[in-house]
């Protein structure tokens, strides 16, 4: 484990004896059920109940394949649970998109918003700001979004990734992995909950209205589950975990809104407002850093699709800023 006190030179995580797979995000596969299995302190066992009750499988089926994330125009590899199986699907291509959407507007955040912000407050250049960061994190977004449609290797010696990096640029990487693994975790409880509640009702009288009810039902469910590993002590431990989970989750939902220029869905509540319910049930301070992350999220939406939103300059808050923008996407202008 000499990695982690490592200060120069090469980090490289791959260990082919533990990592499965061909994509930078191997060297976490491992992680993820682990922390899955670990929601909170009784999560096991509810865990083994639903697998003793054959409603869930206890085998995550973790797909590879140096393949799009598009299959065609209505179907995306993207997480979803087995009916027959019962098995939770996640495909290694979608895993690292979600982790290149996240160091992208993790980055961006950090150089753009928070550095600036500090500096300003300090009345001197305390974080020094690095368009070469802030270049990167664009080419790895770009590479996110290319992942989407069609597939091209990650280029590991070019673009951040969490497999090999340098011990001088660890930082973003490793600050990037804790939100990825919450992020995950959001997902697989919310596909945990589809299996232990919904899969059983769905039959051909399911209506559209049942769907948009399973979908609220799956995202509060996972979110009140993430929310019990949560302790609101001031100590900094526990702050720093406490980061982890609520803005992972806030970065699991931002992520999904570079699939499409629309946020409506037919079976799925609509995109702002499952990232709205997720900011609201998260009881976050008005001065949560979730709340820039989604407008930093919401900003390359806005780019990436051309939307035209308005940015004002002279914002009181990001949480302001945020129904602004939610406004602005409930109300477009043309
Ligand atoms: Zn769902």
């Amino acid at each position: 484990m000499s990695w982690i006190f490592q200060e120069f030179g090469e980090i490289n995580h791959y260990n082919p004896k533990i990592h499965q797979g061909t994509q930078p995000v191997r060297v976490i596969h491992h992680m993820l059920t682990y922390m899955f299995i670990n929601t909170h302190k009784n999560f096991f066992a509810d865990l083994q109940k639903q697998i003793a009750d054959k409603k869930l499988n206890s085998e995550l089926n973790l797909a590879f394949g140096e393949e799009p994330i598009k299959v065609h125009n209505n179907k995306y590899r993207t997480p979803r649970v087995n009916h027959e199986t019962k098995q939770i699907e996640l495909h290694e291509t979608f895993l690292s998109f979600l982790w290149c959407s996240v160091y992208s507007i993790y980055v961006r955040y950090i150089e753009t918003i928070d550095y600036p912000r500090v500096n300003k407050e300090s009345g001197k250049v305390v974080k020094v700001i690095s368009q070469e960061n802030i270049e990167k994190a664009k080419e790895v977004f770009d590479y996110a979004k290319y992942l989407i449609v069609d597939f091209l290797p990650w280029d590991k010696a070019k673009l951040p990734n969490p497999e090999i990096y340098r011990a001088e640029k660890r930082d973003y990487v490793e600050q990037t992995n804790l939100f990825y693994t919450e992020a995950v975790k959001f997902i697989l409880c919310h596909e945990f909950t589809h299996l232990k509640k919904h899969v059983e009702q769905i039959n051909e009288e399911t209506t559209e209205s049942h769907y948009l009810n399973f979908e609220a039902e799956a995202d509060n469910d996972a979110i009140d589950m993430m929310k019990k590993a949560i302790s609101y002590s001031e100590h900094p431990l526990a702050v720093a975990h406490r980061l982890a989970i609520e803005t992972g989750i806030v970065f699991g939902f931002v992520s999904m809104f570079f699939f499409s220029s629309t946020t409506e869905g037919v079976r799925h509540p609509n995109m702002e407002d499952r990232l709205t319910n997720a900011l609201e049930r998260l009881n976050l301070a008005d001065d949560h850093f979730a709340w820039g992350i989604a407008c930093v999220g919401l900003q390359m939406w806005d780019e990436q699709f051309g939307h035209n939103f308005i940015w004002t300059e002279k914002i009181i808050s990001y949480k302001e800023q945020y129904y602004d923008i939610i406004q602005q996407i409930k109300n477009p202008k043309n």
